[in-house]
């Protein structure tokens, strides 16, 4: 048995399903997992030391590619400095400074430790600004694993073929609408928030159609509901201010995770003042955490802002370019239908005709059984993507064009492979 089977045998026995979040499992594509032993650049390695180039990156937070040196320094230094206090921080200042320069009409933004807890806190902060209760939110998109907003989710709720989830009571969604994205909902004074990722990354990629982040600003505003935008997988990647930046539509409240973190557990939500001031202690609304502006999560996301300046953007979009170019030439010169959008340097794959434009149209093709036959030729090649159609690809600042052709060789091999099969 190899060492990743063993792992795996002893996981299931104390971890359920053998992981610590769904989407590491392989119930969507089949097989079992690989265990990372470690990490560098664009690359995990295995428990049977076999080397992956990684597309995966944690779903999102690896942005310079695993192990950047500098995280690495910046995260030890401030473990020798004692790793939580409970009292404030330097650190903290620093890094709310860092993204309030950064985030154009954020003046004010409070850290928690996952993107869960941010855009829990911020839809429970805009039905305390607006005193309303009703949320929208739109098919496929994914903001966590709050109970009321897991509804019709993405990732790894759609990969589990899921619609709702048990447990969360009719009372948690009673205030939720689902709306389809890329259509700008009717509003009404009951609503509190609209909740959207700006460029949809967890039904595969779909863009926002022209006029659909306008059109929900609009409504927004005619109706008195708070724009959230959930960026985080956006923020810091689409560009150094996040969607706001690329789209030029503001919105009322903003949630971060992944690359803010640098790797490490953390989340944010920001606004303007006179939104973030209903929060305790200012206000009413409360919200809290033991670990929030963790020493070592600010410095691991201060290393990493500090590295993201306009020219890393540039590079990797090119990167993300290549990627998207290449992969669709490699899968369409062995006959395999694909295609992949791409929205600066985040890119989706899909084994279909055309991009989908909302949840139904990415559930057509991401069940069509493509995927995971593509997924395993890959991996048995040594480049990984996540384990289920619904995610995004992730190239870091690590995959440089080496790199990135040599995962198109691998490409277009596996993609034969799978043609052969299938014919
Ligand atoms: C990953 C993700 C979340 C949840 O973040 P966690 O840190 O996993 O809790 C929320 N919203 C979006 C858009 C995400 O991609």
């Amino acid at each position: 048995m190899s060492r990743n089977e063993a792992l795996f045998e002893r996981a299931v026995r104390v971890i359920p399903g053998g992981v610590n979040s769904p989407v590491r499992a392989f119930g969507s594509v089949g097989g079992t997992p690989y265990f990372v032993d470690r990490a560098e650049g664009p690359y995990v390695f295995d428990a049977d030391g076999r080397r992956y180039i990684d597309y995966v990156q944690s779903y999102g937070p690896g942005i310079l590619g695993h192990a950047h040196p500098k995280v690495v320094e910046a995260v030890v230094a401030a473990a020798a400095d004692g790793t939580t206090y409970g009292a404030p921080t330097e650190a903290e200042v620093v890094l709310a400074e860092m993204v309030a320069d950064r985030i154009a009409g954020l003046e004010s933004v409070r850290f928690v430790s996952s993107g869960t807890e941010a855009t829990m806190s911020a839809i429970r902060l805009a039905r305390g600004a607006t005193g309303r209760d009703r949320i929208v939110k739109f098919a496929g998109c994914y903001h966590g694993h709050g109970d009321a907003l897991l509804a019709t989710g993405g990732s790894g709720v759609a990969n589990q073929g899921l619609s709702g989830c048990d447990g969360v009571t009719a009372g948690a969604v009673a205030d939720t609408v689902v709306a389809p994205y890329n259509r700008v909902p009717d509003l009404d004074e009951t609503v509190a928030a609209v909740v959207v990722e700006p460029v949809a990354a967890n039904m595969g990629l779909v863009a926002p159609v022209p006029g659909f982040l306008e059109g929900l600003r609009a409504a927004c505003e005619a109706a008195g509901a708070l724009l959230v935008f959930d960026e985080v997988i956006t923020g810091f990647r689409l560009a150094c201010g996040g969607a706001t930046d690329h789209f030029g539509v503001t919105p009322d409240l903003w949630c971060f995770g992944k690359v803010v973190g640098g790797g490490l557990p953390v989340g944010a939500f920001g606004g303007r003042w006179d939104v973030m001031e209903h929060l305790a202690p200012l206000g009413g609304v409360y919200q809290g955490g033991t670990l929030s502006g963790n020493p070592l999560a600010m410095a691991a996301g201060r290393a990493t802002l500090e590295l993201l300046d306009a020219d890393a953007h540039a590079r990797l979009e090119a990167t993300a370019t290549r990627l998207a170019d290449g992969l669709a030439a490699s899968f369409t010169g062995a006959g395999l239908e694909s295609v992949l959008p791409r929205v600066g340097s985040l890119l989706g794959v899909f084994f279909g005709p055309t991009a989908p434009t909302d949840f139904d149209e990415a559930q057509a093709i991401a069940g069509n059984g493509m995927y995971p036959k593509v997924f395993h030729a890959l991996l048995e090649r040594g480049v990984a993507l996540a384990p289920g159609a619904y995610e995004a690809l992730f190239p870091s600042l690590a995959h440089d064009d080496e790199v990135v052709d040599a995962t198109l060789a691998i490409a277009a091999d596996a993609a034969a492979a799978v043609a052969a099969e299938l014919d």
